[in-house]
């Protein structure tokens, strides 16, 4: 089990093509399946988190495979938070007491790109689009997959999950009895909209996010290369005070002007947007184990641990359970009999708590970051 033929790995986002990257820098042959077409070819999702916020952690797993130039060229800076009360005037809180630590603002689908050209052109990589994990068999190290022409199998010793919240593989895995699973979606959910650029320039300041808490509600906006900012609204999904109440343009407009006045001038489309966007749903996968106990087989990134995006850390979290696996394999000198468990043991107790404190910062995000008590603890910190 020391030098698998080929890994076999899940799912083609942000998680499988960096990990397919790692994987191939050691010297494996891997295969990596995804469900959708080659997305540098597309148009993308319409509303799907365009852009997200990469900290530190996530800078470090791509500086180690020598990307974080590539990414960060179409990276914007954000310093502190700018918070936008609904009677008007800004509030800038920085990050850190100088202002020097920023976190970045960067668009989903060229970070997805790099990562792909980058395993693409790993030596030993090859990327199959188009096929959807649809069955798996750990004992036997087999796998089925569902592409434009048929059905289609495949074996490896190695079978690593990268396939997101809702993974295939991790279903199969619970279905195998081998872990247990549960999704808690939040009331709330999320709706894209857009504040584009204002006479050739940013309408906001883009070295901010940009919050406006409203107790029941909130939105953010962080930057994108283009000048624009992606606008992500947060709403209960259902009931009076939620996205379903706003059933027509006139109560759109009517409900912006009241609770968030300073973004219909800005948004010329908000109204357009608002109504063709979809709601997405937010929620925490728990998932008790992250392996089938003496198989290789994985998950990894939000296949094992998905997280509400209050912190902006999923990503970021996803990297580092790279960076983990690639450190444990190196330490068991690539035996992934005994890396994998030691990479489960490593990052689970770290994933668990990144996602209750996500949790609790929707809470400091929406009510607490505009509060007067707020305000002084901060003044106080920064003293
Ligand atoms: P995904 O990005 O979901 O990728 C999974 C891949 O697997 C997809 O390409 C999918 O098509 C493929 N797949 C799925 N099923 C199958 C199958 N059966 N067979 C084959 N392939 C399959 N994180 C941050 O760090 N910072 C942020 O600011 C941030 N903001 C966010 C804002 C929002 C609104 C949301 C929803 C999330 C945000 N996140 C953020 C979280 C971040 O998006 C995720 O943590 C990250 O995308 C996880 O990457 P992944 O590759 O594990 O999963």
């Amino acid at each position: 089990m020391s030098t698998p033929q080929e890994i076999a790995v899940v799912g083609a986002g942000l998680t499988g093509s960096l990990l397919a990257c790692y994987l191939a820098r050691r010297g494996h042959k891997v295969a990596l399946y995804e469900r959708r077409p080659d997305p540098r070819t597309g148009d993308g999702e319409r509303g799907r988190s365009i852009n997200l916020a990469l900290s530190e952690r996530g800078l470090d797993a791509l500086r180690r495979i020598g990307l974080e130039r590539r990414v960060m060229a179409g990276a914007l800076p954000m310093s502190g938070r700018m918070i936008h009360p609904v009677a008007g005037g800004l509030d800038f809180q920085p990050y850190s007491r100088d202002g020097g630590k920023a976190i970045h603002s960067i668009g989903r689908s060229a970070l997805n790109a790099a990562l792909l050209d980058a395993a693409e052109a790993a030596p030993g990589v090859r990327v199959h689009f188009g096929h959807r994990l649809t069955g798996a068999d750990f004992a036997a190290g087999a796998l089925r997959f569902e592409t434009p022409g048929g059905t289609v199998h495949a074996d490896a010793p190695v079978i690593l999950g990268a396939d997101g919240a809702g993974s295939a593989v991790r279903a199969q895995m619970a279905a195998s009895g081998a872990v247990r699973e549960k999704v808690a979606f939040l009331d709330h959910g999320y709706k894209e909209l857009t504040i584009p650029a204002a006479g050739g320039g940013f309408a906001l300041d883009p070295g901010a996010l940009h919050i406006w808490p409203r107790g029941g509600s909130m939105m953010i906006a962080l930057p994108n290369p283009d000048r624009s900012f992606t606008c992500t609204l947060f709403w209960p999904r259902d009931g009076a005070s939620g996205f379903a109440a706003l059933d027509g343009p006139a109560a759109v407009e009517r409900h912006f002007r009241t609770r968030y006045p300073d973004v219909p001038p800005l948004s010329p489309g908000l109204v357009d947007d608002y109504l063709r966007n979809p709601v997405g749903r937010l929620g925490t996968v728990h998932c008790d184990r992250w392996l089938v106990p003496g198989r290789g087989a994985a998950l990894i990134g939000d296949a094992a641990h998905a997280i509400v995006p209050f912190y902006g850390q999923g990503a970021n979290c996803a990297f580092e359970d790279v960076v983990e696996l690639d450190r444990c394999l190196t330490e068991t000198a690539g035996r992934w009999d005994r890396a994998l468990p030691l990479y489960e043991e490593r990052r689970k107790g770290n994933a668990d708590a990144i996602g209750r404190m996500a949790l609790e910062n929707f809470t400091e995000m929406r009510e607490k970051v505009a509060s007067p008590a707020f305000k002084l603890a901060r003044k106080a910190d920064h003293a």
